[in-house]
């Protein structure tokens, strides 16, 4: 078993008066993987100093100097691909083919943005003043505030990280505590690629207390964080008294639509996919499908034959494509919806906790299909963040496209259909930062803007070019003659 530390100003911290908690496995809760180290205010203040220290040289350490680093922790992820994939498996129960691929986005992101380091930013602006040089130049924020989720615990913290140091800032961050070890493993391999002393320091422990501490910490310039909508709105109001940049990406209600002309065997395929991979522990996870009415039995009955074929097992299996839920509470959590759903409309598939002699000892819930629902009922509304899926009929596409709109979230969004003049009323008619056609509501690409609109995101988007808005600042210069 492993005893976790905190990494602050390139050194493992770990103090024997500290707090401890049980790390386990989702899949199996009768084992304990880890033990984490409960930080306090006292941490997360060594933790800031180190990185305002640390700041004052990456912030003039140039471009290309970051990117050789960034090259390098890129080359190091891919080689340990197999281990770090194996870790996010066990511990927030990622089935191990989803986690390999969630390590080899990571070594993406990682490696665009050390080409993002090196490329031209800022702009020259014609001056009122004859003879005078007016340019812009994009400067690092300052030492950052990193909050992220158990979900993705290496893809989000390296698409928020990564384009912090690649620009000049530096960073605290702050993991989920049920992705501890997977954050651990990941500053293991920043630290051997030569991560210069507090340019990227972890703090362990639980997010009311220390990520708390975090946001509210004067060093702190800004916070990027990954989250529930609740927790999201709290980080708001404090960073909005300190006056600090903020960039929030929480929950989504994201549906799919399916219309008459679809190919309906690909759509349920898709839907499947994207509602009860990873038992629908994604924020992008379809969790509503509107299907026009004249195909709405034939598309039950491909969706069922597809949801039936993918296997509920322990996310260290190979065949694994539902794993567990993340804890005890989401279990609860789910049977909840699963319960509410029951009640007002009719179960096509599952409803309750998943047995099997496997099974029996994680957290694992049966992938749930329910038709017949209200648009504004609780399980068609709320985020429930498992495999529990709600079918709903519609008369044609507008009503379908009302339907998908009906909700407080607007992630992602797709539509099933070959016809163009349905895709061209779609696309401006949706309220959802991401729009998809004839795909699946998860996967969108690492090197395209990620993010949403309505209760979904809040300032500018993640990913690809988008960053630059957020980890940087604009200064305008005007030399005169
Ligand atoms: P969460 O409970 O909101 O936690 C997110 C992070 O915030 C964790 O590190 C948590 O720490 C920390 N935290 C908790 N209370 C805090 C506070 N008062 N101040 C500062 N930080 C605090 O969310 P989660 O359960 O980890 O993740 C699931 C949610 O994330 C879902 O709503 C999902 O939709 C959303 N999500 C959104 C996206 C997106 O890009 N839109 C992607 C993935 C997930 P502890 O866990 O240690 O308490």
């Amino acid at each position: 078993m492993e005893i976790l530390a905190h990494y602050i100003a390139g050194e493992w911290i770990s103090s024997t008066s500290e707090e401890y908690k049980d790390d386990v496995n989702p899949s199996d809760f009768g084992q304990v993987l880890a033990k984490i180290p409960l930080g306090d205010e006292s941490t997360v203040q060594r933790a800031v100093e180190a990185a305002n220290n640390a700041f004052k040289g990456w912030k003039h350490t140039p471009g290309p100097g970051r990117a050789e680093f960034m090259h390098r922790v890129a080359n190091l992820l891919a080689q340990h691909r197999q281990d770090v994939a194996r870790v996010v498996a066990l511990e927030v129960g990622k089935p191990i083919g989803e986690a390999l691929a969630e390590v080899d986005r990571g070594v993406v992101i990682l490696r665009y943005y050390a080409e993002e380091a090196v490329h031209p930013m800022g702009s020259v602006i014609p001056s009122q003043v004859p003879g005078s040089l007016q340019f812009t130049v994009r400067e690092p924020v300052g030492p950052l505030g990193v909050i992220t989720p158990w979900n993705f615990p290496v893809a989000i913290p390296l698409w928020k990280i990564s384009p912090a140091i690649a620009f000049g800032n530096t960073v605290v961050w702050k993991p989920a505590e049920t992705s501890s070890m997977v954050a651990v493993h990941l500053m293991k391999i920043f630290a051997e690629a030569g991560l210069p002393q507090g340019v990227i320091n972890l703090v362990l422990g639980s997010g009311s207390k220390i990520g708390k501490a975090l946001v509210a910490s004067d060093g702190i310039r800004a916070v990027t964080f990954t989250g529930s909508e609740g927790v999201g709105m709290g980080i708001a109001q404090q960073a909005a008294q300190r006056n600090i940049k903020y960039q929030l990406e929480m929950g989504g209600k994201n549906a799919a639509i399916v219309l008459p002309d679809a190919d309906l065997r690909l759509a349920a395929r898709l839907i499947a996919s994207g509602a009860m991979r990873y038992a629908g522990q994604k924020c992008t996870a379809t969790s509503r499908v509107v299907v026009v009415a004249d195909v709405i039995d034939s598309f039950i009955d491909h969706l069922t034959e597809e949801v039936k074929a993918l296997p509920v097992a322990p996310a260290i299996d190979a065949n694994s494509a539902v794993g567990p839920l993340i804890s005890e509470d989401a279990l609860s959590k789910v049977s909840y919806y699963a319960d509410e759903g029951a009640k007002s409309g009719e179960v096509v598939l599952g409803g309750k906790r998943a047995q099997g002699s496997l099974l029996d000892r994680g957290y694992f819930f049966e992938p749930t299909v329910i038709r017949n629902v209200s648009p504004d009922a609780k399980v068609a509304q709320e985020e429930i963040f498992g495999p529990v899926l709600v079918v709903h009929e519609a008369k044609g596409l507008d009503d379908a496209i009302n339907i998908a709109n009906n909700s407080r979230y607007g992630l992602s969004v797709s539509m099933f259909t070959r016809d163009i003049n349905a895709i061209l009323s779609y696309i401006p008619n949706i309220e959802a930062g991401m729009v998809r056609v004839n795909a699946d509501t998860t996967g969108v690409d690492p090197h395209a803007p990620f993010g949403g609109m309505k209760s979904s995101s809040s300032h500018s988007r993640e990913q690809g070019p988008a960053a630059v808005e957020f980890f940087t600042d604009t200064k305008t210069v005007q030399i005169n003659p």
